[in-house]
C-alpha cells in the first residue's frame, strides 16, 4: 500500500486535518472510498448461524433509524461533496424496509461527479423478492446479490433457522427475471454444515447462470462463534470445487477494490459452464485496495466493517448541521481508516457490533 498512488492528490494542498485538500474520502494510505454501503435496517427475517444470535438480539428502536429523508440526504451529501460513484443498501435485511424503493428510486436521480448513473446494488437474503424485483428494478437498482448458502433445504434452515430455501431461490429468479443480472449469490460456508454442499451450489448456479461468489466468514458474528482453526478457506473451497468442476483462473484487475478474486468454469455434461469468485477477506485480505465507507441504519458512519470507532451522523443531521460540516466531518473520519481489519494481530478485537448492525 503506497502513500497517494493519485497524481491529483499528491499535487493537492493539505487542510487542517493534514489530508490533502480534495473533494474525494482519502485516507492517510491513499485509498479513495468511492462506494457507499448503507444499511437501511438492522432487523431480519432470518437469523443465519454466522450473523445473529438464535434468540434475544436487540433492534434499534425505531426514532434512533435514520428517516428516508436523512438517507436520502447523506446520499446526496457523498455523490455531490464526496465524489461517491456506488452505493450498495444493505442490512439487516433490506427489503424489511418498506421504503427501499424510494430511497433507490432518489439515488437513481442522482449523477456521479465523473458524469456517470450511479451503479446502484442490493444485498438481500432474497425472501420477498419475488415480490420486489421488479419494482426495485424500475426503480432504478442495478443488481443484486443474493445470499444463499446451500440449495439444500435442510442444510439453510440449519444455517438460517427458518425453513425459506424456496423463498430466497423465487428472490433470485425474479431478479433475473426483472433484468438484473447478473444475479450473483453469496455464499457462506460454515465445516460441518454446508460444506458437503459446496458442488451442488455451484451446479445450481450455473444452470441459473448465476454468479456464485464464496465469501470466508469472518469474526463479525455472535461472540464465540468464529475459530480460525474452524475457518472454511479459499483454499478448502477451491480443494473441494477443484474435484468437480474444469477451472481457469480469471487473472487480474478483478480483484482491485472488487475483492473477489475469479475463475471460469469451462461447460461439462451437466451444465452450461460460467463463472464464480471467493471473497477471501480473512486468509487473503484486500484493505490495502478497499474503496469503501459505510453507514449503519441508526446513521453511525464506519470508515471499516472491524472500525473500532464510529462517527455520528445522526446527531450532525438532526443538530441542524450543514452539507459542507457533515461533508467535512465524513472526510476527516475517513482520512482516520485503519490500514488494515488486523484479524491476524494478537490484539484483535471483533467490533462491537455484529455484522447485522454494520451493514454487510
Ligand atoms: N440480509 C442480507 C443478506 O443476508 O444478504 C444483507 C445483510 S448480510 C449482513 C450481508 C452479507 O454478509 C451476506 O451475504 C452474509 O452472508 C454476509 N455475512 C454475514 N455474517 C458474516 C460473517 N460473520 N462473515 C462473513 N460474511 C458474513
Ligand atoms: Fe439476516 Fe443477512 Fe444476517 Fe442472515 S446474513 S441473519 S439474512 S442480516
Amino acid at each position: 500500500m503506497t502513500a497517494f498512488p493519485d497524481l491529483r492528490l499528491k499535487r493537492a494542498r493539505l487542510d487542517t486535518y493534514g489530508r490533502p485538500d480534495v473533494p474525494e474520502l482519502v485516507d492517510r494510505y491513499g485509498r479513495v472510498a468511492r462506494d457507499l454501503r448503507i444499511s437501511v435496517t438492522d432487523r431480519c427475517n432470518l437469523r443465519c448461524q454466522y450473523c445473529m444470535p438464535e434468540e434475544g438480539q436487540e433492534f434499534l428502536p425505531t426514532p434512533e433509524v435514520l428517516t428516508d429523508d436523512e438517507i436520502i440526504r447523506l446520499m446526496r451529501i457523498a455523490v455531490d461533496e464526496l465524489r461517491i460513484e456506488e452505493i450498495r443498501f444493505t442490512g439487516g435485511e433490506p427489503l424489511m424496509r418498506k421504503s427501499l424503493e424510494k430511497l433507490v428510486a432518489a439515488a437513481r436521480g442522482m449523477t456521479a461527479w465523473t458524469g456517470a448513473p450511479l451503479d446502484l446494488s442490493l444485498t438481500t437474503n432474497g425472501l420477498g423478492l419475488k415480490h420486489r424485483a421488479r419494482g426495485l428494478a424500475e426503480a432504478g437498482l442495478n443488481r443484486v446479490n443474493v445470499s444463499m448458502d446451500t440449495v439444500s433445504p435442510q442444510a439453510y434452515a440449519a444455517l438460517t433457522r427458518r425453513n425459506r430455501l424456496k423463498d430466497a431461490q423465487a428472490g433470485a429468479a425474479a431478479a433475473a427475471e426483472a433484468g438484473m443480472t447478473p444475479v450473483k449469490l453469496n455464499a457462506l460456508v460454515m465445516p460441518g454444515v454446508n460444506e458437503n454442499g459446496v458442488c451442488d451450489l455451484l451446479q445450481y448456479a450455473l444452470e441459473h447462470h448465476y454468479e456464485l461468489r464464496f465469501i470466508e466468514f469472518m469474526p463479525l458474528g455472535p461472540r464465540g462463534t468464529w475459530k480460525r482453526s474452524q475457518m472454511v478457506t479459499r483454499e478448502d473451497i477451491l480443494r473441494i470445487v477443484e474435484q468437480h468442476f474444469e477451472l481457469t483462473h480469471r487473472p487480474g484487475p478483478e480483484r482491485g477494490a472488487s475483492p473477489a478474486e475469479e475463475w471460469d468454469v469451462l461447460p461439462g455434461t451437466n451444465h452450461p459452464g460460467g463463472r464464480f469468485g471467493i471473497v477471501a477477506s480473512v486468509s487473503r485480505p484486500f484493505c490495502g485496495e478497499c474503496d469503501r465507507t459505510r453507514l449503519t441504519a441508526d446513521g453511525q458512519l464506519r470508515s471499516c466493517l472491524f472500525a473500532r470507532e464510529e462517527t455520528d451522523l445522526r446527531a450532525l443531521l438532526r443538530g441542524g448541521a450543514s452539507d459542507t460540516e457533515i461533508a467535512d466531518t465524513w472526510r476527516a473520519a475517513m482520512w482516520g481508516k485503519q490500514a488494515g481489519h488486523g484479524i491476524d494481530d494478537p490484539g484483535f478485537l471483533s467490533p462491537a457490533r455484529p455484522m447485522s448492525a454494520i451493514g454487510g
